[in-house]
């Protein structure tokens, strides 16, 4: 496991992205989808970053607009200390794309069908005019040979591959141009437990070599426990909670944490423990219409009257411990 050093590699603040609904003859704007609705938080080179929330929380959302693939609608995100929330897309293929790579949840459907491995791995050398044609070609089977795929594969197709072998292709790719933070979007949930269990080794294998910071994404709370320094969760495009991983299962502050972590088996080194179990009521409401003062109210156990009038801040109520809820301060 790595230790999280001091220098801030990524920064957001009060990052917005909503998705604008349109309706009738003329299209009109009605309203929006809050997708991301004000995260805040710093990411330390070398460490990882587990972010969890059920599907539709806006985790997704928040890994791409990071990594501006979408355009945020408000607030700031410092790469490096660069503010890159608002850069041209020619800026950012100069300045921030090879130092920020993405891995996603399907690796088959990010993986041009028609084109062999060796095309695919060595594009981006294509794209940023790096390597004479002999040297990429050696690059791509050093790279293979890293991911644990044989490198004579690199003349073969992705279809021809199983999907933990499709994730490793997609892992080589994200490495090629050297990158220094990886967005992780659900790597390993289309893939069998056994098989996570390797990509998740590679990829930690990988981070202690190439000094990698990564921000994972996922559902699976067991996966983002091994993997992650710090966890953050997310509830209806905000930050609910944020601290270190033992910290956060061991000590859950805010009442949607204790919930999603009371049907997980908590490891301790006397056995598992297994909390009461929490379980919420009702379903998440759409982020086109979310709820008044604090998203989660309607279906938390602790709700009080402000709850429903006022959104609670996200400070700290701890030492490195934030949370975003009216109980705590
Ligand atoms: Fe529950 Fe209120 Fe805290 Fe929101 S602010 S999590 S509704 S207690």
């Amino acid at each position: 496991m790595t230790t999280a050093k001091e220098e801030t590699i990524l920064e957001l603040k009060n990052v917005k992205k909503y998705f604008p609904i349109r309706s009738g003859f003329f299209q009109r704007k009605v309203g929006d989808v809050k997708a991301v609705d004000g995260v805040s938080f710093s990411l330390k080179k070398g460490e990882t970053l587990g972010i969890v929330g059920e599907s539709g929380c806006g985790k997704s959302t928040a890994g791409r607009t990071m990594i501006r693939l979408y355009k945020p609608t408000e607030g700031q995100i410092l790469f490096k200390g660069q503010d890159i929330s608002s850069l041209s897309e020619e800026s950012l293929r100069k300045s921030v794309r090879k130092n920020i790579q993405m891995v996603f949840q399907d690796p088959f459907a990010s993986l041009n069908p028609r084109k062999t491995l060796r095309s695919i791995i060595k594009e981006p050398f294509n794209t940023h005019h790096m390597y004479s044609m002999k040297e990429r070609n050696e690059k791509v089977e050093e790279l293979l040979a890293r991911v644990g795929l044989h490198p004579s594969f690199a003349n073969r197709y992705p279809h021809e591959f199983s999907g933990g072998q499709r994730q490793r292709i997609g892992i080589a790719r994200a490495l090629t141009l050297n990158p220094e933070l990886i967005i992780a979007d659900e790597p390993v949930s289309a893939l069998d437990v056994s098989i996570q269990a390797q990509v998740i080794n590679l990829m930690e294998e990988l981070q202690e070599e190439f000094n990698l910071t990564y921000l994972f994404i996922s559902h699976d709370l067991s996966v983002v426990r091994h993997i992650s320094d710090r966890v953050g969760v997310m509830y209806l495009g905000k930050m609910m909670e944020l601290t270190d991983k033992h910290e956060l299962y061991d000590n859950p502050l805010h009442p949607y944490t204790q919930a999603l972590l009371s049907s997980v088996p908590v490891t301790r080194k006397k056995g598992a423990v297994k909390r009461e179990r929490i379980v919420l009521k009702g379903e998440l409401p759409s982020p086109a219409n979310p709820p008044k003062g604090c998203v989660f109210h309607t279906r938390c156990p602790a709700a009080k009257a402000i709850c429903k009038e006022q959104i609670p801040e996200f400070k700290e109520a701890a030492p490195n411990h934030f949370v975003a809820c009216h109980l705590y301060g």
